[in-house]
């Protein structure tokens, strides 16, 4: 072995990267002869690319140099003394893969050296039909061959790995022979192995969902058609399993000089769960966890397609059924949620039986539900449903052993040309329900243009009411309460007056339960009370005769059972306004007092704590045992005006009367006898020794000034009022 000259410098490799040793030739050949032939050729190399740096004259003193690593190029003869043929080849190829190698044979082993080719080999060349110029061309092709073959090996390494590492599985589609190659991943996504996917289209189409299919096709239309590059599609594809999965297909189009496409290739990746996260997210969205059936915000895209379907086929008609249970509230209070939760999901399945499929069963929230029933041919259509409905919620049910019988109310709102908004038609399927419930329970009752009427004042009326409260627009009258004995005035009703701007005066009895029902009556209380004692403090100073008179303020239920603290804003309103409790009555109607017992009960005890009185207001009406009348701490009852405008036409009224009086003085309580507007009446409670009267007959609800001249004057014209006294009446 000998070093023939001292390395050459570096030469480049493709792509301008150097190469080491790139030009360093190792001559393996035995033949002295041939060999100087091949010397004196690379010494001609005429810009020093190549150069001979070892030279071997048998295999294994060549297989030596290549373990040093520095060999660039190897040209070797086939026939040596410690080797022959194509085993020569192989045992150099085997050390040294990377390095080229072109084979020197003799004319009559070319055979031998094409093989030599076929596995490995760059290039051959025949002794004695080689020239310098030859051999210099075949070692640089041969060196730039390989150094592409490292390239590509290289980059197809890089690409595999990425590939494996992605986790996506990767198809190659040749449109023209309709052959697609699909990586072992792409098959193994679909749960098959390698030999159970062919390589054709349909492979793949034929798994696609026959819904997903369609799209898929046009969107891989428009990227063969050259409109896109891109390829992006997501699609459900059956698995080996017959279930489906959702995958995610990319692709990217190949197009020759022409501009057609021949050729398509990308990913696909399984986006199952991410889908199916995403779908479970969007139903949690907009249904109602309880019943899984749709929810408000569900609701109102049905109705408003259904709403944008009427406007453009207007013969197209629908319905809304607003659905709300009776006594739910009973249910949950009385057996707990866990039974009122099953109730309701009960209820909704009872309620999806009478549904079509076109239909919308939604829950709002609460025991109230919604059917929206497309595409009726009438109103009586949705009558039938709703009565149907109701048949199907009256059939009884049992719940842990609890036969519970559940009814609802149902409110129908029909479309019209002129709803353009889903709330409209809620709103009014809501109020024609309010009408069902007022009717009884377990009734229906559809919307009409009277009811329309009806809600839209009952709007105004609450717009207005709201800014009477904001601007103080109301004031109070007072109504004096008489002693029919003495005929002298004990006491004044405080009664609420509203002007309306636009309406005039407006009856109590018409805004009082508007102002209950939108709460804006806890402010109007406050301000009647405030007033009212306001006033009466500033009476008794009108002279000394005055300590006894006495000041009534109605209460409503919600200042009685809201959690604004009453208690405290008497005390306060007492104390602020110096008026001593004992000349405050409160006045709460029989009714009220009824719907709770123990919190009225409980309420009534608090407040006659700070030493004002109580007032049963309308007695007789709110159908109250007597067992109860003894718990609440009444002061007063108030005959409701009914039985006292009755007692001309009916025996039974007068008993009544005299049953109430008789009550009163046994449970040493006081009466007011209500609205007496005859002498007939007053002599006739006088008679039956009633104490105290509030009516027309004595005096009609006074102004402020009214009241203050009346609590003047020295003989009130009260007395003179008494009717003759035309002895007792027995
Ligand atoms: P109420 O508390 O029973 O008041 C008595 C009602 O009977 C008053 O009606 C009064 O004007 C009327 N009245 C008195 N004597 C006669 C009579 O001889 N004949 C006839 N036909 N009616 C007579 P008003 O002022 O319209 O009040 C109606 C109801 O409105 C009251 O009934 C009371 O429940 C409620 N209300 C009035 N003011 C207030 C208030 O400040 N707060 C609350 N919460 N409710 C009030
Ligand atoms: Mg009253
Ligand atoms: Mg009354």
């Amino acid at each position: 072995m000998r070093h023939l000259v001292s390395p050459p410098r570096l030469a480049r490799g493709l792509g301008g990267s150097p190469v080491n040793h790139a030009a360093n030739v190792l001559l393996v050949e035995d033949n002295p002869g041939d060999a100087r032939l091949i010397q004196e050729m690379l010494a001609e190399s005429s810009q020093d690319q190549f150069r001979l740096w070892r030279q071997a004259d048998r295999l294994s003193s060549g297989l030596d140099f290549l373990d040093q690593g520095d060999i660039g190029m190897v040209l070797l003869d086939l026939s040596l003394p410690d080797s022959l043929g194509l085993d020569t080849f192989s045992s150099v190829f085997a050390r040294a893969p990377q390095v080229p190698i072109i084979v020197l044979t003799g004319t009559d082993d070319e055979v031998m050296a094409l093989s030599a080719v076929k596995t490995g080999a760059q290039d051959y060349l025949v002794k004695g039909h080689v020239d310098s110029n030859l051999l210099q061309r075949a070692m640089r092709y041969a060196l730039e061959r390989k150094q592409a073959e490292r390239a590509l090996r290289a980059s197809e390494e890089r690409y595999a790995l990425a590939a494996a590492g992605s986790n996506d599985g990767l198809w190659d589609w040749h449109l023209l022979q309709r052959q697609v190659y699909f990586s072992p991943r792409w098959k193994a996504m679909l749960g098959f192995s390698e030999q159970e996917v062919g390589a054709t289209e349909d492979e793949w189409l034929q798994r696609i969902h026959g819904e997903d299919l369609p799209e898929f096709r046009e969107r891989l239309g428009r990227c063969v058609a050259g409109q896109t590059d891109h390829l992006v599609a997501e699609y459900r594809m059956l698995h080996k399993d017959g279930s489906h999965h959702w995958m995610l297909c990319r692709g990217i189009a190949v197009r020759d000089a022409h501009g057609m496409t021949w050729r398509l290739a990308g990913s696909q990746t399984d986006i199952n769960e991410r889908k199916l996260a995403a779908q479970q997210l969007l139903h949690d969205a907009l249904h109602d966890s309880l019943t899984g059936l749709p929810n408000r915000a569900l609701l109102m895209e049905s109705l408003r397609r259904a709403l944008d379907r009427a406007q453009r086929h207007p013969e197209h008609m629908f319905a809304v059924l607003f659905i709300d249970l009776d006594r739910f509230k009973n249910v949950n209070d009385s057996l707990g949620h866990m039974v009122g939760d099953r109730f309701l999901i009960e209820c909704g399945r009872r309620l999806a039986l009478c549904c079509r499929p076109e239909d919308t069963l939604a829950r709002l929230g609460g025991d109230e539900f919604i059917l929206l029933l497309d595409d009726i041919s009438g109103e009586s259509d949705a009558i039938r449903v709703a009565e149907r409905v109701q048949a199907d919620l009256e059939k009884s049910l049992t719940i842990d052993g609890h036969v519970l019988s559940m009814s609802g109310s149902i409110g129908v709102a029909i479309s019209s040309p002129h709803y353009t908004q889903p709330e409209e038609l809620l709103r009014d399927a809501d109020t024609a329900m309010y009408r069902a419930k007022a009717q009884g329970k377990a009734c229906y009752s559809l919307f009409d243009a009277a009811m329309h009427a009806r809600a839209v004042a009952e709007l105004k009326m609450e717009a207005d009411l709201r800014r009477a409260v904001e601007q103080q627009g109301f004031h109070l009258d007072y109504q004096p309460v008489i002693a029919l004995g003495s005929g002298q005035l004990v006491g004044f009703e405080a009664l609420i007056r509203w002007h309306h701007p636009e309406l005039g005066p407006v009856a109590p009895a018409e805004f009082i339960p508007l102002a209950e029902e939108t709460g804006l009556i806890v402010a109007i209380g406050r301000w009647v009370l405030s007033t009212a004692c306001e006033q009466l403090a500033s009476w008794r100073s009108l002279g000394p005769g005055l300590g006894h008179v006495t000041i009534s303020v109605n209460l409503s239920s919600r200042q009685l059972f809201g959690n604004n603290d009453l208690v405290a804003q008497v005390a306060d309103t007492l104390r602020r306004t110096g008026l001593p409790a004992a000349n405050l009555k409160l006045e709460i109607t029989e009714s009220i007092l009824m719907a709770d017992v123990t919190a009225a009960s409980e309420k009534l005890r608090q407040l006659k704590g700070i030493g004002v009185r109580i007032s049963m207001d309308d007695f007789g009406t709110g159908y109250s045992s007597l067992s109860y009348l003894h718990r609440f701490p009444v002061d007063t009852l108030k005959i409701d005006q009914s039985f006292i405008r009755n007692m001309g036409k009916s025996a039974e009224a007068v008993a009544i009367v005299r049953a109430i009086l008789n009550l009163a003085q046994s449970l040493k309580m006081d009466v007011i006898a209500e609205g007496p507007e005859t002498a007939a009446e007053v002599q006739l409670l006088k008679s039956m020794d009633c104490p105290h009267v509030q009516g027309h007959y004595f005096s009609r609800p006074l102004s402020v000034q009214a009241a203050a001249s009346a609590l003047r004057q020295v003989d009130p014209v009260w007395r003179a009022k008494l009717p003759a006294a035309a002895g007792r009446e027995e």
